[in-house]
């Protein structure tokens, strides 16, 4: 199968274009060629956006969430489909896949929703006979460039509300996952969204992702990736004068105190630190635990992590599936070395698996570290696979200040029994997201999403959070006097 670029409703000719292929990680079976685009085609796909989007604009809103709803029950019918499709590509284990394709389509329905609400504000004018709002406006053209490791959810969170408020869209989706893109495309056009409103451009971060953050005719760029890609991202766009979203990297910890519930606290920090072989960005790497309870929950994680079953995330039974690629794989495996000359103490993995179906993928042990310092780089770095570094503390506060002593900012979690601590918790943890004794992930698609410090910019994935990234706020005043009337001079207050 050949993806190509999908631009103006219609299915960009393939001749004379370079594809590459689109490996399963699972057991490196080729799934798919996808087309590697140039600068011209990002041309083509802004122009076209650009055409449609005044039209697109006034579009009632409530019209175009019809197309949102449509969308929704596409992916709900196709949901089984999607999620073999994402694990496939990406590598997730089916339940979670399912659970990817799910949020699409609370976005869907949510995003859809909000075509009926979009709400601005009136208020009171300073002068007689004037009357004045703010009101929601599209922006116009929205590049979004999005990560491998949620090939579907993160591109809803950003489409969805880009085109209820009124704007069209370019995405670039991650080279390694253009498959969702691609079954996303043919909904689109099969939900009748008018030609030009969605274009999907297919191709490299550096030739593609460069010439969309580069155009003039895209005024927003939304993107979620690696902290090091976001600040190129940033630079580029700043240069430009466009508006950015950067959603980056995390290195998320779960804290557990003396009066935690253990076996609780371990549950959710197996989940979170090795649901999707640890490739989240909210993904738990760092446990910081009391030292009253440190052995136990040591002995108790470990005996859990032993019953792990690691393989191809298309066998119901598997929990942990394969990390992206090879070079994810050394990339991970080459912090083993690091952890142990900083002088940490490997407890469990620490290796690249071999044999039968794992000679074929790209699968990696998970992997526990104790004697963790707060300054070492295994506790600093964004390691993006199933890697754990147990940090010992013998306080609260200190286990408040380790938390926030990373660059990071975007997910925490504290499992204690003292609602007094929860919330001084919830108040300190410097992170755009606060679990209280549940791990660090499980985000709801109608609460804002993103992080602060290097994971962020201020901006917002998801919630209504997501409609600032993608409207201006527009003030209307109407006088209504007949007369001259100035603000701030021809009044009595
Ligand atoms: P990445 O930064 O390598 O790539 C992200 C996207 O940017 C891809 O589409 C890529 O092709 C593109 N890109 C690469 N170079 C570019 C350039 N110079 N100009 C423009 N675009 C460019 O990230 P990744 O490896 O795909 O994803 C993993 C990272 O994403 C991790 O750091 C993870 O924490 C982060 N992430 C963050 C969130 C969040 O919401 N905070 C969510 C998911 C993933």
């Amino acid at each position: 199968m050949k993806l190509t670029n999908f631009v103006n409703g219609q299915w960009q000719q393939t001749e004379q274009a370079e594809f590459r292929p689109v490996l399963n990680p699972a057991n490196g079976e080729e799934l798919a060629q996808v087309r590697m685009s140039t600068e011209q085609d990002v041309d083509l796909a802004v122009q076209a956006a650009l055409k449609a989007q005044k039209k697109w604009a006034n579009v009632p809103a409530p019209k175009r969430a019809a197309y949102l709803y449509e969308i929704g029950r596409l992916m709900k019918e196709r949901k089984e489909q999607l999620a073999q499709v994402l694990t496939k590509e990406m590598g997730k284990v089916i339940e979670e896949g399912r659970g990817e394709v799910q949020e699409g389509i609370d976005m869907a329905y949510y995003m859809a929703g909000e075509g009926r609400r979009l709400f601005g504000e009136t208020t009171p004018s300073e002068l007689a006979d004037k009357f004045a709002m703010s009101i929601r406006s599209p922006i116009g053209v929205v590049g979004l460039i999005t990560p491998w490791n949620f090939p579907v959810a993160i591109a809803t969170w950003k489409s969805f509300p880009a085109i209820v408020a009124g704007n069209t869209f370019v995405w670039k989706p991650a080279t390694e996952t253009p498959m969702m893109a691609y079954e996303m495309a043919k909904i689109f056009e099969e939900a009748g969204l008018p030609e030009g409103v969605a274009n999907i451009v297919f191709g490299s971060g550096q030739e593609v992702g460069t010439a969309l953050i580069e155009h003039q005719g895209v005024r927003v760029i939304s993107f979620t990736g690696s902290t090091e890609t976001g600040r190129k991202v940033a630079e580029a766009g700043g240069r430009n004068l466009k508006k950015v979203s950067l959603e980056m990297g995390g290195k998320n910890a779960v804290i557990v105190m003396e009066d935690a519930d253990l076996d609780l606290a371990v549950e959710g920090i197996l989940w979170s630190a090795f649901g999707t072989a640890g490739q989240r960005c909210t993904a738990c790497s760092r446990v910081i635990v009391h030292a009253g309870v440190k052995e136990e929950l040591q002995k108790r994680l470990l005996s859990k992590m032993e019953a792990l079953t690691i393989g191809d995330g298309m066998d119901e039974s598997v929990k942990v599936g394969p990390v992206i690629n090879r070079q994810a794989l050394e990339k991970i495996h080459s912090y083993i070395e690091v952890g142990r000359q900083e002088g940490a103490t490997l407890l469990v993995g620490g290796e690249i698996l071999t044999g039968g179906i794992y000679d074929k993928g790209n699968y990696y042990a998970p992997t526990l570290f104790t004697d963790v310092k707060p300054d070492m780089r295994i506790a600093q770095e964004e390691i993006f696979g199933p890697v754990v570094s147990i940090i010992e503390v013998s306080s609260f506060e200190e286990a408040i200040d380790v938390n926030n002593g990373v660059i990071y900012g975007l997910s925490s979690s504290i499992y204690t029994a003292d609602v007094n601590r929860a919330f001084k918790a919830q108040r300190d943890l410097d992170t755009g997201i606060v679990y209280i004794n549940a791990g660090t992930t499980g985000a709801e698609i109608h609460l804002p999403f993103g992080g602060t410090k290097g994971t962020g910019n201020g901006h917002r994935d998801s919630g209504v959070a997501a409609l600032d990234v993608f409207t201006e706020w527009k003030s209307v005043y109407i006088d209504y006097s007949g007369k001259l009337q100035r603000a701030q001079i021809d009044n009595d207050i």
